[in-house]
């Protein structure tokens, strides 16, 4: 938004005459309405309303400022108002007095247009005739904080204070919320300490700014504060309260607040049992959740679908599903929940066939909540073709791409392998926030373009959008994923003193990651040895996989003892533990540490690879023999092995944890990895000269690295891989990645 400048108040109005005061312009008439007026009452059909209209002209009424204001209410706001018309109308009277400069101000601060209310509030002034009023100012506040227009409504604050309306807890209300809409949680805390007489929304107002700003502390406290003064809260009150026992996680007050409720015998109504439902589940205590939600006697789909997620979040995936379909009324909210509980469960296949069903059923229609979590489940599981649907379905439906929706489009394109596409969605944004612009870094970073992504991180900045916390891991990432160690050491320490982001553990686990991979080994430790926290075991796994890669193993065995100590159950760290041991010959090391991890019943993630072909998602799990052209896979396997070994390629057994005896075994081991299953059903299954794209779940292994640069230029095909780190494109021979990974 443009600023808008306010002309002053005319100084013969700062301190109004008496008459003025309490004068909205409608209460100073003491006649009774003219016949024609009262068809107004309760009229909102914009036909009716040009009959009357024409009427008032007809008699001359429609010159009367009182009367015209009337019909500009009806136009402006009933329950079906007509803004066009009511500006019209406004326009055509002569004179409008301040109840009609009021009701537009009003009508466009609650509708489409809040812009409007500011300019028209400002034209106001600009006339010089009406002094705004108490009925001016809250409606002008709530046009700010629709816009966040901090800079307008401090001015508006500061004619406030001129106008000797200082003390109005009307005004002052409606302050605290423009203030906290704002995000200045201090100055909306300033304007309500200092309200002469407060009311119950005062201090409704105020635990709500805390509530939802998620300072839950602060919100209780002013619940507490309150109670001491002796006011009475209400509904409102307690709504905000549970929401602020919620967000703090505190079961313990959230249940002294429940039987608070009960013994004050506040409310009953179903906003109330829900937001209580909502406290009991977000408390994680499904157990008071599934009493209440037993016990409410009405229950909407909201009370329903916070039971849902709720289960869901406690991974209670059946029980979720069940109250899904035991809803008596599903609406678009509900199937979203079901779709985003199984999304961010991990189960991205299910969120696709809960969406499948979506859209087969006639209950709802997907909204872009929907389409931003099944963008997201399409990203998880490599489901392009699912993915390019949506976005035509997107842009069929006239979709508009903001940006949680472009953000998600461009993270789906890059995870499931098209970054041109990814690029192209990026370019065809006009207007991108630092969130947009993440995504495009991150997509650069994960497909190995390092370069590129710090140049698209220079274009950001020139476009004067602040990066933020979630830019400088991505960013790190393309330089640790492309080896540029300087550019990356030159944006860790601008960190804090340019751009005033402390550096946060995952952007230390970035670091030693990107010195490790270099061989820097030293200055990782030392970096690990100056950190303000404590190391999270992702820096320990840094320094881990840097240590298998450059053979360390006397860093690598501290490395990953430091790491157990923090994740006991850490099968990768055996395993990355065990790769070092395997790389340096030391074959005895290798055997133990298996006995070690069957000992503790600790069993290595299984590798799992899928691969997408005409969209239906096939997954691969090491040695499988489950898929339905498993005959005809690993006959293609045999033929690949015998084309590698005619050009003269020889396995690499140092990937092997098993203490398989003989290489023969070891080599036939090496064969049944899930990414080559996953390669040679891509190449029996798909069209010559199409890329074979496939999403692996763990870091793909050396071996399997080798050969599919081989396969891609034996069989001229582009394989890209996706693991659980980055990306690679094999072409001819060669990896995106320069075996830099
Ligand atoms: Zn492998
Ligand atoms: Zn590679």
């Amino acid at each position: 938004m443009a600023t808008i400048s306010f002309p002053p108040i005319p100084i013969q109005h700062l301190y109004p005459a008496k008459s003025n005061s309490s004068n909205d312009g409608i209460n100073d008439r003491n006649l009774p309405d003219h016949p024609t007026l009262s068809l107004l009452h309760g009229c909102s059909h914009l036909a009716r309303l040009k009959q009357i209209h024409a009427r008032m002209l007809r008699l001359g009424l429609f010159f009367d400022a009182y009367s015209a204001s009337r019909l500009l209410t009806a136009s402006a706001l009933s329950t079906s108002p007509s803004l066009d018309y009511a500006h019209r109308v406004f326009d055509q009277i002569p004179q409008p007095n301040l109840y009609s400069w009021n009701t537009l101000i009003r009508a466009h601060a609650s509708l489409s247009d809040p812009t409007q209310s500011l300019l028209i509030y400002s034209q106001m002034l600009l006339q010089g005739v009406h002094t705004p009023n108490k009925f001016t100012f809250p409606f002008v506040f709530k046009a700010a904080s629709e816009l966040s227009a901090l800079k307008e409504g401090r001015t508006v604050h500061g004619m406030v204070v001129k106008s000797g309306l200082h003390s109005d807890v009307f005004i002052l209300n409606s302050l605290i919320h423009f203030y906290a809409a704002c995000s200045n949680l201090d100055l909306a805390h300033q304007v309500f300490v200092n309200i002469p007489q407060r009311d119950v929304v005062s201090w409704n107002s105020m635990i709500t700014a805390f509530a939802q700003a998620d300072c839950g502390e602060e919100a209780l406290e002013l619940f507490r504060k309150m109670e001491a003064a002796g006011m009475k809260p209400n509904e409102v009150t307690m709504v905000s309260v549970l929401s602020a026992c919620g967000k703090k996680g505190d079961l313990e007050f959230g249940r002294w607040v429940y039987s608070y409720i009960k013994r004050n015998k506040i409310g009953g109504s179903l906003i109330l049992s829900n937001a209580m439902l909502d406290m009991y589940t977000k408390c994680g205590s499904l157990e008071d959740a599934w009493r209440l939600f037993d016990e409410m006697p009405d229950k909407d789909s909201f009370s329903w679908t916070t039971m849902l997620v709720g289960c869901a979040k406690s991974g209670e995936f059946e029980a979720a599903r069940r109250l899904f379909d035991a809803m008596p009324r599903r609406d678009v909210a509900s199937w979203n929940a079901l779709i985003s509980a199984y999304e961010q469960g991990g189960q991205p296949k299910e969120a696709l066939a809960v969406f499948h069903k979506l859209q087969l059923s006639a209950e709802a229609k997907p909204d872009q909540v929907t389409l931003v979590s099944t963008l997201s489940a399409c990203a998880q599981l490599g489901a392009i073709d699912l993915g390019r649907w949506i976005h035509a379905y997107m842009k069929k439906q006239r979709f508009r791409l903001n940006f949680h929706l472009a953000t998600s489009l461009i993270d789906m394109y890059s995870k499931c392998g098209d970054l041109e596409k990814a690029l192209e969605v990026f370019w065809s944004i006009e207007l991108k926030d630092v969130f947009v612009w993440s995504s495009m870094i991150a997509g650069l970073a994960m497909h190995g373009r390092g370069e590129a992504a710090i140049n698209l991180f220079s274009k950001m900045q020139e476009t004067k959008v602040k990066p933020n916390a979630v830019t400088f891991t991505n960013v790190l990432c393309a330089c640790s994923h492309s080896g540029l160690v300087d550019t990356g050491r030159l944006y860790f320490n601008q960190m804090l003193p340019i751009y005033g982001i402390a550096p946060k553990v995952e952007h230390y686990g970035c670091m030693v990651d990107i010195l490790g991979r270099a061989g820097l080994l030293e200055e990782a430790v030392e970096l690990i040895e100056k950190m303000p926290m404590a190391p999270h075991a992702s820096v320990w796994g840094a320094l881990l996989g840097a240590c298998r890669l450059h053979g360390n193993l006397e860093l690598g065995e501290h490395a990953c003892k430091r790491l157990l100590e923090l994740q006991p159950r850490n099968d990768g760290a055996y395993v990355l533990l065990s790769n070092i041991y395997a790389k340096v010959g030391k074959w005895d090391e290798v055997t133990r540490l298996r006995k070690l991890m069957k000992d503790t019943g600790l069993k290595k993630e299984p590798g799992c690879s899928s691969i997408e072909v005409d969209g239906v998602i096939h997954e691969f799990l090491v040695g499988d023999i489950s898929h339905h052209l498993s005959d005809k896979i690993y006959a293609k396997l045999d033929e690949i092995a015998l084309r590698l070994k005619s050009v003269g390629y020889v396995p690499n057994m140092s990937q092997i944890l098993q203490d398989v005896e003989g290489d023969n075994v070891k080599e036939q081991a090496l064969y049944l990895h899930s990414e080559k299953l996953a390669i040679a059903f891509g190449l029996i299954s798909t069209r010559p000269s199409t890329p074979i794209r496939i999403v692996k779940n763990l870091r793909v292994c050396g071996d399997c690295h080798s050969a599919a640069k081989i396969i891609s230029s034996v069989y001229d095909r582009e394989i890209i891989l996706r693991d659980r780190y980055r990306f690679h494109h094999f072409k001819g021979g060669h990896c995106s990645c320069m075996d830099y990974w």
